[in-house]
């Protein structure tokens, strides 16, 4: 089979063939367009141009050339665009719909969303679910890191951009490619204004996924305005086979819109030009107009995926302009640095407010390159920018259309102020590490890993080795390199993989989702490999979603391991089975640690929800487990939790008990669901199906989940943390026990502190004081012993009645530095050594 390239490659050359077929060159020809083939680059295109011999494309047509003479009839601002645009599909039948968060969590293959289209997959555009609209339109945020380093200098490109959507989900015979092509084309004519003499649409294809279909491109002036893509094809092995489903897939950006009516010198300045006014305004700076105008036709050259020698390049730009490069430099980079800064700060306000996290891994990795990218230019130009301002401004600019942005801004604040501690303290850092290094050869190699690991800036290191006399080549690409280290690293997918031959073997049946405290069941054997069993329906629980197993019984034999495969649940016995494949069984499961690991999950959802009361709505789950002893949640949180937010998480989540509130649970369709509570039920990751199980603790806490789960919250009984730790950058662990575990820990608790009672001698209250003086007299007397001193008798008695308030062995243990189970024994020691040191002295 072909790969989705080699397959974009043969169905261009195929549609070009036969184009009347696969575009809508009825249309085209109705209104007097006509086909050609550049002379440039072969690509056919069609334009209403009699004379012209070469396409729309950036290269072909010789640049950008839309800042003089623009030929849009109106100037759009950016929330225009889409209001504009999404007036005008409103009265041609598409429902606007509200954007997705740009952290994909309904997906399991990405972090963020990259296209429009990636809100629909995989489940509406594989026909599974219905779409929220259809057809519809949608103003979609997207992250793209890849041409990180040509923000600000080229100024076209960007990290963070609207992608205007123009869907449509339906079967073949409903299908009217002319229709669409006609809708998108009145938006360039009627929406931008542009006349039809300025515009080249461009015969291409597109692949992707295994399915592939043709698209029109349309330029004007040099400028790529969007891409129709028609999805209509899967791959065989034979042949295309067309798909039952096709797919309107047309995608534009808000910004370029807004920025080729407008014919600002960048599309920055297009796109939020308040954000620039105010950061001029605060810089300070000054640039020379003239440069800017001259230089921006070309600086489209200046893109570092696309040249080879980025010196002569700007030798070039500096030529055309009609200066030296050092001049062009000293005007164009500054307002490059401020151009990057107002940039990375709205991709920041949008990915932080949606709920992603700077860290050292996989995707977010990028967010850390974006602030720190932002803080090295405040730092190297001296500028007195605070990039939560800057997300402000943003957030302002925006909130006509998208209001949800000014929700957290306050969240965003706190962890982008952490992220500039981090920054600032690997500065420190980082010149210990230079100094050391500076003398050796720093390979491009070099530099990455001291980004990757130290976070070291490439310019620090260039401009100390400049004061060796010692000159450091920085790759132009340098960040997207740093960006590229990281995109290997998929999401993680923890669920057990086994591959038993199951083939004609149907769903089995789950009967743990309505009452989890059912424990008994009869079932028909449909399949036998080796020890393992499948059903055609069971009450056994399989490892899933973070929840252990249930083990149990079929028919007297131990259950020891219960699995999903596809939608087919196995029940590993241990031994070899002594029923037969037809035979119905009986199956019961250990309803006690049922039970147990039910009280766990439930609280997970619980302690989720405190989590995001306490510590603010950036909180997402990053991971959970439940096991009969304890379980845990992994939280998304930029710092380390203190012991009194862990506290007051503890605090709200037995209230939440105590309140009695109800937890239903209940199948919905995907859309319904996603519609009703938006997109953050994904807390356990992507689910897949078309209906859904949904878990609402009310007004609390509403998840996609299909674990088992009590049906009021005062059935937890009780929750106890245990205790915090970080994990990894940016995911803190919560560790604790709920239920019946929540009981013997509160139990064993007071058993401690009534031992430590009675070795000390004290109340509860007193134990940390006391602990602390007998801390301090040890090492009094243990120091005294080694260099043979007398001490006075009173340095070993211990008459401490201090009271302490708060959590006592949480507050001992941290006096000793010491978990709070290992407190009676190592009390018990310093007790003794204290005793033993005072015979030896006296
Ligand atoms: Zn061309
Ligand atoms: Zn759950």
């Amino acid at each position: 089979m072909l790969t989705d390239k080699e397959a974009k490659k043969w169905f261009r050359k195929e549609a070009g063939k036969n184009p009347d077929k696969y575009y809508a060159t009825d249309v085209l020809k109705e209104e007097g367009f006509s086909r050609k083939k550049c002379t440039k680059c072969g690509k056919y295109f069609w334009t209403t141009n009699k004379n012209r011999d070469f396409c729309g494309d950036t290269a072909c047509s010789g640049g950008f050339r839309f800042f003089e003479d623009n030929p849009c009839k109106e100037k759009l601002s950016y929330i225009e665009v889409w209001q504009k645009f999404s007036k005008m599909f409103k009265e041609l039948g598409y429902t606007p719909i509200k954007r997705y968060p740009v952290v994909a969590r309904w997906r399991s293959d990405m972090d963020f969303v990259i296209a429009s289209i990636a809100d629909f997959q995989p489940y509406v555009v594989s026909g599974e679910v219905e779409p929220p609209a259809n057809p519809l339109v949608v103003p979609q945020f997207c992250l793209r890191f890849g041409d990180i380093d040509n923000v600000g200098i080229t100024g076209s490109h960007m990290t963070c951009f609207n992608m205007i959507g123009q869907h449509m989900f339906v079967s073949p015979d409903k299908w009217d490619q002319n229709k669409v092509f006609r809708h998108i084309k009145k938006w360039l004519n009627n929406g931008l204004g542009i006349p039809d003499s300025e515009i080249t649409f461009h015969e291409d294809a597109w692949a992707g996924g295994g399915n592939f279909g043709p698209c029109m491109e349309f330029f004007s002036r040099g400028v790529e305005i969007g891409n129709q893509v028609y999805m209509m094809y899967e791959q065989t092995e034979t042949e295309p086979k067309e798909l039952s489903l096709k797919v309107l897939d047309m995608g534009m950006g808000m910004e370029r819109c807004a920025w080729f009516s407008q014919g600002t010198p960048t599309i920055y300045d297009a796109s939020f030009p308040s954000v620039v006014k105010k950061l001029i305004e605060k810089t300070g700076i000054t640039y020379n107009k003239e440069i800017m105008k001259k230089y921006v036709p070309y600086a489209g050259f200046l893109n570092v995926d696309e040249v080879d020698d980025i010196d002569k390049a700007w030798k070039d730009v500096a030529g055309k302009v009609g200066i030296s490069v050092d001049e062009l430099k000293k005007t164009i980079l500054p307002m490059a640095a401020l151009y990057s800064i107002a940039e990375h700060a709205r991709g920041l306000l949008i990915a932080l407010s949606d709920g992603a996290l700077p860290s050292n891994v996989g995707g977010c990795y990028n967010l850390r390159i974006l602030a720190r990218r932002s803080f090295s230019f405040i730092d190297k130009y001296g500028w007195d920018i605070n990039l939560p301002d800057v997300c402000r401004w943003h957030a302002e600019e925006l909130k006509s259309e998208f209001p949800e942005l000014s929700k957290n801004l306050d969240a965003v604040e706190k962890i982008l102020d952490v992220e500039k501690e981090k920054y600032e303290n690997t500065k420190q850092k980082s010149k210990q590490i230079i100094q050391n290094l500076i003398r050796k050869e720093i390979t491009e190699k070099k530099l990455l890993q001291l980004y990757d690991s130290h976070g070291i800036d490439p310019e620090i290191i260039s401009k100390e080795a400049l004061k060796l006399g010692k000159t450091v080549d920085v790759p132009k690409n340098f960040y997207s390199l740093v960006s590229e280290l990281h995109s290997e690293e998929k999401k993680e997918i923890a669920e057990k993989k086994e591959n038993l031959n199951l083939k004609d073997i149907p769903e089995t049946k789950a009967l743990y989702f309505d009452d989890y405290r059912k424990d008994k069941f009869k079932a028909e054997v449909l399949k036998i490999i080796g020890n393992n069993i499948v059903l055609d329906k069971t009450v056994f629980y399989p490892s899933s979603g973070g929840q252990d197993h249930d083990n149990g019984k079929l028919d007297n034999q131990e259950v020891i391991d219960v699995f999903k495969q596809g939608n087919v649940i196995i029940h590993a016995l241990s031994d070899k089975p002594k029923f037969r494949e037809g035979d119905y069984i009986e199956g019961t499961i250990d309803i006690g640690r049922r039970l147990q690991l039910t009280h766990h999950h439930t609280a997970t959802h619980i302690i989720n929800a405190a989590a995001r009361k306490i510590l603010g709505p950036h909180i997402n789950q990053a991971g959970a487990k439940k096991t009969v002893e304890k379980a845990h949640l992994d939280i998304t949180h930029y710092q380390s939790i203190t012991n009194d937010e862990l506290e007051k998480i503890e605090n709200l989540a037995n209230k939440t008990v105590k309140d009695k509130i109800q937890i239903n649970s209940s199948f919905m369709p995907r859309n319904e669901a996603e519609k009703k509570y938006g997109m953050g039920i994904y807390q356990g990751g992507a689910v897949p199906g078309k209906e859904i199980r949904i878990i609402e603790i009310k007004g609390l806490d509403v998840e996609a989940c299909g674990g088992t789960h009590l049906k009021n919250t005062s059935e937890v009984g009780k929750i106890r943390i245990l205790k915090s730790t970080k994990i990894q950058d940016g995911v803190v662990r919560i560790e604790f026990v709920a239920g019946e575990k929540a009981k013997e820990e509160i139990d064993k608790k007071k058993g401690t502190l009534g031992e430590l009672s009675k070795i000390l001698n004290v109340d509860a209250a007193q134990i940390p004081a006391r602990v602390d003086e007998l801390f301090t007299k040890w090492k009094k007397a243990k120091k005294a012993l080694k260099k043979g001193k007398q001490i006075p008798e009173q340095d070993f008695e211990l008459k401490s009645t201090e009271k302490f308030q708060g959590d006592i062995l949480t507050k001992t243990a941290e006096v000793l530095k010491t978990q709070p189970e290992h407190l009676v024994k190592t009390i018990k020691r310093f007790i003794k050594e204290l005793n033993s040191f005072k015979e030896k002295l006296n």
